[in-house]
């Protein structure tokens, strides 16, 4: 069908709003919040749901052994790849009611569209709710996505640990769906798009509805191991001292001012600070600290890390210190596909929604099926004040309709697409 055709054709912004915050009640906070950690009871009772309202619509239902949800939709011709859509429903333990959920129940109105207009699509459209995105209670992050495209194996994965010493693989011996589950079957992708809340504020700022997202940020974490001498706090001079925590404090102040050279897409965090054998009358002798680099140019984030590393040397000389900076991980930028980035901005521009690209911040499962060779764009919606992973966490019903209306006409046009 040509785009201009299932341009015309919408979804019911209702439904899909009224879905979304009844979903919300599975894991509701006093607070509005939501609760459904990855692999919990409460985050099996919404997964079901989910499955339970893909098949009032006929959907077939795959689930893999992380515990990955595929409802699928099946096309006219199932030999074709397939079109998927979808993100997560699992939450951080004090989450909002939007950040994954939405991407889903927008994947779940647009099969709903599908269905009310009785159409067949050319392709079969898969929704995925992807298992422990949130990396909440087991790390890392975006495990059920990663498990998928290989690069986590399934066999390790189920070893990890909760810091109860609770094993992966144990939580998923109690899930009746995970116990069933034969896996995805065997299809291709021929796109994957996921629908999201922005999480920051620049869409908010720029009073634009929609963010088409160019891909992911690059990013190099490090831990940083900072050694002086500790001496008590009385009888030893300022110009006698090789205290590391003042070593630290210099260090993170320039750490900062690397990534504001490089305004307004740096990023530098230093997260965590822990001075060894902490007193208050002994000046320290050694800190450790974690530093969080991100840029979404690779070699823009090169040249942050040169800065920070000379930086670190200079400091350590000056003070008589022995700064280590030690590699963590390191994850390159992924771009998103600049043709499906186009087809979005010519469906929200044809309907007179303003655009703006903007690179993700956060990491999503969307950027593993881009690393992994499959073309892939995302939609961003505009957060309340930027606020997310907060039971506070809100977004208009305006913004998820246009979103998800936008995402609809370029998924009907992908799922229809010959080639
Ligand atoms: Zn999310």
């Amino acid at each position: 069908m040509p785009r201009s055709q299932s341009n015309r054709l919408s979804i019911n912004g209702e439904r899909m709003w009224a879905t979304l915050h009844d979903l919300a009640k599975i894991g509701g906070t006093e607070k509005g919040g939501v609760r459904r950690l990855a692999l919990s009871a409460l985050d099996r009772e919404g997964r079901q749901r989910f499955i339970d309202w893909c098949r009032e619509l006929g959907c077939e239902i795959e689930v893999d052994g992380i515990g990955n949800v595929f409802a699928v939709l099946r096309g006219e011709d199932p030999s074709l790849p397939s079109v998927m859509v979808g993100s997560h429903l699992d939450t951080q333990p004090t989450g909002g009611k939007y950040d994954g959920a939405y991407g889903v129940m927008c994947a779940l109105e647009i099969a709903r569209g599908i269905r009310d207009r009785g159409d067949v699509p050319l392709r079969t459209l898969e929704i995925v709710a992807w298992a422990n995105e949130e990396g909440a209670r087991f790390s890392p992050p975006m495990m059920g996505s990663s498990v998928f495209v290989g690069n986590l194996k399934l066999e390790d994965v189920l070893a990890f640990k909760d810091v109860d010493g609770v094993s992966i693989g144990s939580e998923l011996s109690n899930d009746a769906l995970v116990a069933r589950a034969k896996g995805r079957g065997p299809r291709g992708i021929a796109a994957y798009f996921e629908a999201h809340i922005e999480q920051g504020p620049v869409l908010e700022i720029e009073d634009k509805p929609i963010g088409i997202v160019t891909g992911a940020q690059a990013q190099r974490w490090y831990d940083v191991s900072i050694v002086g001498t500790e001496a008590h706090a009385g009888p030893t001079p300022m110009d006698h001292r090789k205290d590391a925590l003042m070593g630290a404090a210099e260090l993170a102040l320039a750490v900062e001012a690397v990534a504001r050279r490089q305004s307004p897409d740096g990023r530098a965090t230093v997260g965590t600070l822990t001075i060894g054998h902490p007193s208050r009358n002994v000046i320290p002798g050694a800190v450790t600290l974690t530093v969080d680099l991100r840029h979404p140019n690779d070699d823009v984030l090169g040249d942050m890390d040169a800065s920070f590393r000379k930086a670190a040397r200079e400091i350590a000389v000056a003070r008589g210190l022995r700064i280590d900076v030690g590699d963590f991980w390191r994850k390159p930028h992924v771009p998103f596909s600049e043709p499906l980035m186009k087809s979005l901005e010519a469906i929200a521009g044809d309907r007179g929604f303003a655009t703006r690209r903007i690179t993700s911040g956060a990491g999503h499962d969307a950027v593993n099926l881009a690393a992994s060779g499959v073309p892939t764009c995302m939609v961003f919606v505009p957060t309340k004040d930027g606020l997310s992973h907060n039971e506070l966490e809100s977004i208009k019903q305006d913004d998820a309709v246009t979103g998800c209306d936008v995402l609809n006409a370029a998924v009907l046009d992908a799922l229809n697409a010959r080639r």
